[in-house]
Parts: C-alpha cells; sequence; structure tokens
C-alpha cells in the first residue's frame, strides 16, 4: 500500500496506484502564499519518467490526491508542446499539461565567453557560466541570499552557520519541485521555520530535512 508523508500527521494511504518508487507527499492544511493567499489541502508527487513535479489541490487529501493523479494520467499520454513562459532559463512548461522541466538552452548568455548560461548573475545583471562564476568582481556579487528578515513575534536570530545549512536544505527542498528563484524565510516561534520560494511555503514538510541537516554534516 503506498502512503505519502503527510506534514503534521500519520502517513496518508494513497488511493491511487502511484508508482512504488515515486516520492508523494502531502497535507491536510498548506498554506499558498501569494496575492491572494489561501489554505488548501494539497498532494505532491515527484514521478521520475518523465521527471517533474506534480501538484493537486482541495478541500480534502483524497481531493487533492486526485486532482494531481488527474494531472498525472494526462502527463503520461500527452504529446507535449514545450513553450518558456515568462522564463528565460531554460525551464519549459507544456502548453496542454502540467509537465515543466528544464528542456531549453538558456536566452541568456556567459558575459566572459558567450556560452548560454543562467549559472549565476551580478549586481549589475550580467551572467556568468560556471565556469567563469569566479570572476564576478567581490562588490558586483548578489547580496545575502536571506532577506535576514525575521517575522512575527521576536525571535532568537539564527547563527550564521545554521542559516547557511538552511538555506542549502531549502534549495534541495524547492529545486526538488522544480520551483526556483529567491527564498526567504521567518521565524515565528523556535524551530518553526517557514521557507517561502515562488508562492510556495514549507515549514513542516521542511522541518524534517532541516532537522536532518542540523543534526548531520553540514
Ligand atoms: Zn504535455
Ligand atoms: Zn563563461
Amino acid at each position: 500500500m503506498k502512503t505519502a508523508r503527510n506534514s503534521g500527521s500519520d502517513d496518508y494511504v494513497c488511493k491511487h496506484a502511484w508508482d512504488e518508487d515515486m516520492f508523494v507527499q502531502c497535507g491536510g492544511d498548506g498554506i499558498v502564499i501569494g496575492k491572494n493567499p489561501y489554505r488548501t489541502a494539497f498532494f505532491e508527487a515527484f514521478p521520475n519518467k518523465p521527471s517533474c513535479f506534480l501538484r493537486g489541490e482541495g478541500a480534502t487529501i483524497e481531493e487533492a490526491e486526485q486532482a494531481c493523479w488527474d494531472k498525472y494520467q494526462k502527463v503520461l499520454t500527452c504529446d507535449h508542446e514545450m513553450e518558456r513562459r515568462n522564463r528565460t532559463d531554460g525551464y519549459g512548461y507544456c502548453k496542454h499539461c502540467s509537465y515543466s522541466s528544464m528542456v531549453f538552452e538558456p536566452l541568456t548568455k556567459c558575459c566572459k565567453c558567450s556560452v548560454p548560461t543562467a549559472h549565476a548573475k551580478d549586481k549589475d545583471g550580467k551572467w556568468y557560466c560556471k565556469k567563469h562564476e569566479r570572476i564576478i568582481p567581490r562588490i558586483k556579487r548578489p547580496g545575502s541570499f536571506f532577506s535576514g528578515r525575521d517575522e512575527g513575534r521576536a525571535a532568537p536570530r539564527r547563527p550564521r552557520k545554521i542559516k547557511k545549512r538552511l538555506k542549502n536544505a531549502a534549495i534541495v527542498m524547492f529545486g526538488r519541485q522544480n520551483i526556483f528563484g529567491k527564498i526567504t524565510f521567518s521565524v515565528s516561534v523556535i524551530d518553526s521555520v517557514k521557507m517561502k520560494c515562488d508562492g510556495y511555503q514549507m515549514s513542516l514538510l521542511f522541518r524534517e530535512q532541516e532537522r536532518k541537516l542540523l543534526r548531520g554534516k553540514s
């Protein structure tokens, strides 16, 4: 029986026949932030073939799973037609289904060698490939990854080292879901860290990873 990791609760027993090796997770009460924040149950799947991230929402986890499953079935049978939309980094979206992936070459080029890249950008907006990232002048390096603003109640500021570990974990967690962009975090009470990126928020789902990271090697 396939189960999904359920934030803040016991594992959820899936109603659909997801592949045994596919990672799935869900929650009865997630928050989608953005212009009009809302609460929703959600179900997220991370298929390997094709490698992508699918998310369903609904009034209940069952409904959310159904929505996610429907998306997955469509992805499996779709004759994808990819488009960049407003992205220049090579990431593409199917016009007909929920499939999205890094399928194009970046439209931006390394200012040093002209190879298409979306690897690193300096403060002036110039791009650098992996090889030439090291020549970004110190004064032109982008600012701190974190906004560092601790929202809400007074909470102890986290030591720099822990922030760095949280940052790395957040990049992994959001990246695995094909969510890229500036990540901000807020600390409301001790041990509750919310990571936000591109309209998504992770807290409880993130915490397990976070704990692992804080305990283990950096
Ligand atoms: Zn498609
Ligand atoms: Zn280069």
